[in-house]
């Protein structure tokens, strides 16, 4: 994370990053958590710590107002988990989910490193995971048409949306429906 980014953040009040860093402020020799809603300093007269402990032993006193020294370092894991999370409720639209995971704060490449560190892929693969998936259903168990799944799934054309479908699956969305279908009549559709 760059200085500026972390900058960025305090100005505003980004509960996001929070016990992702703190920042303190030489002139009152107070440390915050970037969420802090405190009047925002001078940027000349703070400095950034990764965790609390090494704001106090820099010899900086937690903020009373956001009792900064009740949260630590915050993994990883838990940006990870969060990114996740606004995956899944944003997968369909992806427009949406570029705003979402630019809401987290943190550059495009550091994001995608931190998400695949914890789930093998990038957060991309992921909503495209499961955006394969969605549409599998939708093929399989509903008569919509295949352009009406394009859109709901989150592609903004049928040719987009085909070209996706056959570069995972090695079939088109209609032979896809078209296989399953058939599956469920003759009844082995458990079995797959
Ligand atoms: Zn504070």
């Amino acid at each position: 994370m760059t200085e500026q980014e972390m900058w960025q953040a305090v100005l505003n009040n980004d509960a996001g990053y929070d016990g992702v860093f703190f920042y303190a402020v030489k002139t009152t020799g107070i440390y915050c958590r970037p969420s802090c809603k405190s009047k925002p300093p001078k940027k000349e007269n703070i400095c950034f710590f990764e965790t609390s402990e090494q704001a106090r032993k820099a010899g900086f006193r937690p903020c009373k107002r956001c009792r900064s020294d009740l949260i630590d370092y915050q993994p990883m894991k838990q940006i990870a988990e969060d990114v996740k999370c606004k995956i899944e409720k944003v997968y369909r639209e992806q427009a949406d989910l570029c705003k979402k995971l630019n809401e987290v704060g943190i550059t495009g490449r550091r994001l995608a490193d931190i998400f695949k560190d914890e789930y093998g892929m990038t957060p991309k693969a992921y909503a495209d995971h499961l955006r394969l998936a969605e549409a599998k259903r939708l093929l399989k168990d509903t008569d919509k048409k295949v352009i009406d799944i394009a859109y709901s799934v989150g592609f903004g054309s049928l040719s987009a949306f085909y070209s996706f479908f056959k570069k995972e699956e090695k079939i088109t969305p209609s032979e896809y429906r078209r296989e399953s279908k058939n599956k469920k009549k003759t009844g082995d559709f458990r079995h797959e």
